[in-house]
């Protein structure tokens, strides 16, 4: 099917801008030719790409379908209820929300839900995995709330659930949020709902980085535990940048009203289209597949790390992250990832629990296996991935492992060649 017009038009855009055409041609080049291991990070389809870069981007739809603030919003409605059911279908959810620019912008939206300004709420903290918008004083959900963290226990590196537990009956949160940015292990949902019904408050599980486990069902899903689920929908679940929220239908009006308009103006609607297409994506046995092997990749690569002396905390991973602390090397997070950066291996510090370094140095790096899986790689090349980073963290000869890396990512190239 040829279109009568299509957006994405690289020679206008190299004629009009090549300043900026080139930068995007750079960028691709990079992300090509080296290994990608931000555990947030994922090569999207180019049906995803599609959609984002499409006229729907011209559109304003403010409001929800059939219930605009603008005229001709027929074809935008049909896009984002498609999702919307897609999204109920593959979660098994009651009520979908596909507007949020970002994790962020879902998560702010969940709170506008359900808390004010002043009310407690119960989350993880930073320096243990828990994200930004979990509480940090320099967010709006540090400024706003009062905010008490519970952590990981210091000898298993475990998620503390007396700890939560115990905070919960003496400070009675309103909100309790669960999920985190660099923790390796599954959570306990069930615990979790557990300890929220005891004290009467909500549950609100962020899955931004798990979310795409679930999706292709390799992990279990906080969909039945939890009253709210936000998301991103750019790490393993491979959509366009943004979020989502799932919720039970009793909150359906008040997390609807809470992204619009309270939080947010007009949807991003290629976004929300793009949402539609990765959602179908991974409704697929590939997608299953795939969810599978990021798991048993990142299993791998935790390993081969462990046999190159670097310390997976918590003695490894259940999902897509591994959070390795490198301590006994004598090598600091931010050391770790200039060296492999210089060699093409790109991932990033990250504070370990229990951290004696300050978080701009950090003890460890976090690594993650969604953007090489989707490169088709598999375990055997993950014993391969750790020597790499083993010999670049430790310094040894940095031209003989850039060119190791160059020739593994030019056996799996990350969108097709030319
Ligand atoms: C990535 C992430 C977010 C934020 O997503 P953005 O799209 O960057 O705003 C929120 N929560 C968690 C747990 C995340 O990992």
């Amino acid at each position: 099917m040829t279109p009568p017009f299509w957006g994405p038009d690289f020679e206008a855009l190299a004629q009009e801008d090549p300043e900026i055409a080139g930068i995007l041609l750079s960028e691709l080049d990079r992300q090509r030719g080296g290994l990608q291991l931000i555990a947030s990070e994922n090569f999207t389809s180019p049906a995803v790409l599609a959609a984002l870069g499409s006229t729907l981007s011209n559109k304003y739809a403010e409001g929800y379908p059939g219930r605009r603030y603008y005229g001709g919003c027929a074809e935008v409605d049909k896009a984002e209820l498609i999702g919307i059911e897609r999204a109920k279908e593959l979660f098994g959810a009651e009520h979908a929300n596909l507007q949020p620019h970002s994790g962020a912008s879902a998560n702010i939206a969940a709170y506008g839900a359900f808390v004010k300004p002043g009310d407690t709420v119960l989350a993880m903290s930073l320096p243990h995995g828990g994200h930004l918008t979990h509480g940090s004083k320099v967010n709006f959900s540090g400024k706003w709330f009062n905010v008490v963290s519970y952590g990981v226990r210091e000898d298993t590196e475990l998620i503390d659930y007396d700890e939560v537990l115990q905070l919960a009956r003496e400070h009675r949160p309103k909100l309790i949020i669960c999920g985190a940015t660099a923790y390796p292990r599954l959570i306990d949902f069930a615990a979790f709902r557990g300890i929220a019904d005891e004290v009467g408050a909500i549950l609100m599980v962020d899955a931004a980085h798990f979310i795409g486990l679930v999706a292709g069902k390799a992990i279990p899903s906080p969909v039945p535990y939890a009253d709210v689920v936000c998301f991103t929908t750019h790490k393993v679940l491979r959509g366009p940048r943004g979020g989502m929220i799932l919720c039970r239908e009793e909150h359906a009006k008040a997390i609807d009203k809470a992204v619009f308009p309270m939080m947010q103006g007009g949807p991003l609607m290629h976004s929300v289209a793009a949402k539609a297409v990765a959602l179908k994506e991974a409704a697929t046995p590939e997608y299953q597949r795939y969810a599978a092997d990021v798991i048993s990749n990142a299993q791998a690569l935790a390993a081969g790390l462990a046999d190159e002396g670097m310390r997976p905390v918590s003695g490894g991973t259940d999902t897509h992250l591994a959070l390795i602390d490198l301590q006994e090397l004598g090598v600091t997070g931010t050391e770790a990832e200039e060296r492999c950066d210089a060699v093409g291996i790109t991932l990033n510090k990250n504070a370990i629990p229990y951290d004696p370094q300050p978080p701009a140095v950090a003890s460890g790096i976090r690594v993650g296996t969604p953007c090489v899986t989707t490169q088709g790689m598999g375990v055997g090349d993950m014993k391969t991935v750790a020597s790499l980073i083993g010999r670049a963290v430790r310094g040894d000869d940095s031209a003989a492992v850039r060119s190791e890396v160059t020739d593994l990512v030019s056996s799996y190239p990350a969108y097709p060649a030319d």
